[in-house]
């Protein structure tokens, strides 16, 4: 395998090696992660990657786009048929772009934005100080009630009539619970905001109908297409037709991004034609079979989560109780061979460095195969692990073990040998 790689470049052959053999090898719980099927890992690694193609199918600015028209607009089509909306772009180079795509293109500079607080689960996107959507725009943040770590949509609404923003952004990147978009229209109707929906998390349950969809509701719904979604790393931005959706086209080309990347875009299309298969609801429903395994397994054990539990495919485990950091528990739990990312909490006291949080997903294990019976274990192993005392050899000994049987009853690409 890689022959021609290992030929030319025995540095980069031997780290994608290594690679490949610590994702074969760990236990990968990082909410954001997953592991691609061997069709799209195929697709991404083809020839359109040589291709420019500025413009849009049937309207590009080079010539010999023929072929690549053909996957573009099948791309399209099956995005649009997978989430039930009127207008797909699949040209954004991430999540990321396609926020800041959606916002260039109805925002000027200094409109305010309403997002969900980084610390409350939000995205960088949506508004830190730090990223490009706190320095041009104005941000108002809402987030979790203090008491449930949930939503308050009546909270939400009072803010929203006195900030008076041009735009409301939902979604997140650490909020365990179901978003009620249709209410978040209802707020957004009453301020005359647009509606923004970020899915990048819970794409692939929205696309099965697994968590309700905010196409019927937003203005913009904006994904990344590899986390739940399962395909290559990317964005998306869907839409309606007319202004909406031509606004969006001008905003990704020419307004932040110049050639597409052709071979991802044929990627995506690969996963979207898995994501439209009776499988991949099967495949959903068992992230969060999994999930919900994994938070009652944490929870009997006595780790305080976030909200209580899960509605989707993360935990959110307060490790204040415990005695340990996020910080020191990602550490710890990399050492035995278990991957997650340490996670500031609603109300957080700790610096993003530290943390006293840490995020936790199924859908890798779960493309991996692995089973409620499983998350149970793996539930045993964290908790063991987080609890210990750092000079407990034994224990992490025993962890690295069962760590090493889990990964070897559910193999990752076989194939690739
Ligand atoms: N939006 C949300 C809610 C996310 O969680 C993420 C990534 O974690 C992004 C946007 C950004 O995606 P990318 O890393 O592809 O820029």
């Amino acid at each position: 395998m890689w022959e021609h790689l290992q030929e030319v470049d025995q540095e980069i052959y031997r780290a994608v090696g290594a690679e490949l053999e610590r994702q074969r090898n760990t236990l990968e719980l990082i909410a954001s992660e997953n592991f691609v099927s061997p069709a799209v890992l195929e697709a991404a690694g083809t020839v359109p990657t040589n291709k420019y193609a500025e413009g849009y199918p049937g309207r590009r600015y080079y010539g010999g786009c023929e072929h690549v028209d053909e996957m573009e607009e099948l791309a399209r089509q099956r995005a649009r048929e997978l989430f039930g909306a009127e207008h797909a772009n699949v040209q954004a180079h991430s999540g990321s772009g396609a926020n800041m795509a959606v916002y260039f293109s109805v925002l000027q500079p200094g409109d305010t934005i309403l997002g969900q607080d980084l610390n409350h689960g939000g995205h960088l996107t949506h508004g830190s100080p730090v990223n490009f959507s706190g320095m041009l725009y104005n941000i108002e943040a809402y987030g979790v009630d203090r008491e449930n770590e949930v939503l308050d949509y009546d909270r939400i609404e009072e803010q929203a009539r006195k900030v008076r923003p041009k735009m409301i952004m939902t979604g997140a990147s650490a909020y365990p619970r179901t978003i009620d978009f249709a209410r978040f229209r209802e707020i957004a109707d009453a301020v005359d905001a647009y509606l923004v929906a970020d899915i990048a998390h819970i794409a692939g349950m929205v696309a099965v109908g697994l968590h309700p969809s905010p196409v019927p509701y937003a203005d913009f719904v904006t994904t990344t297409t590899h986390k739940t979604l399962r395909g290559p790393r990317g964005g998306m931005v869907l839409s309606r037709t007319g202004e909406l959706g031509k606004g969006i086209d001008k905003s990704i080309f020419p307004g932040i991004q110049g050639g597409p990347l052709m071979h991802i875009i044929a990627a995506k299309a690969v996963c979207f034609h898995e994501a439209l298969q009776p499988e991949f609801a099967d495949y959903q429903q068992s992230i969060l079979d999994n999930a919900s395994a994994l938070a009652d397994g944490l929870r009997e054990r006595g780790l305080r989560l976030v909200s209580g539990g899960t509605d989707n495919h993360l935990v959110l485990v307060d490790l204040t109780e415990a005695g340990v950091t996020g910080k020191e528990a990602e550490e710890r739990l990399e050492s035995v061979n278990i991957t997650v990312n340490k996670n500031t909490i609603p109300f957080e006291t700790r610096s993003p460095f530290v943390t006293s949080g840490i995020r936790i997903g199924t859908p890798a294990l779960t493309s991996r195969g692995m089973d409620e019976e499983a998350m149970d274990r793996v539930a045993e192993a964290i908790y063991r692990t987080v609890t210990a005392d750092s000079d407990d050899e034994q224990t992490f000994t025993e962890v690295r073990g069962t760590v090493q049987e889990l990964c070897s009853a559910f193999p990752l690409y076989p194939e690739l040998s």
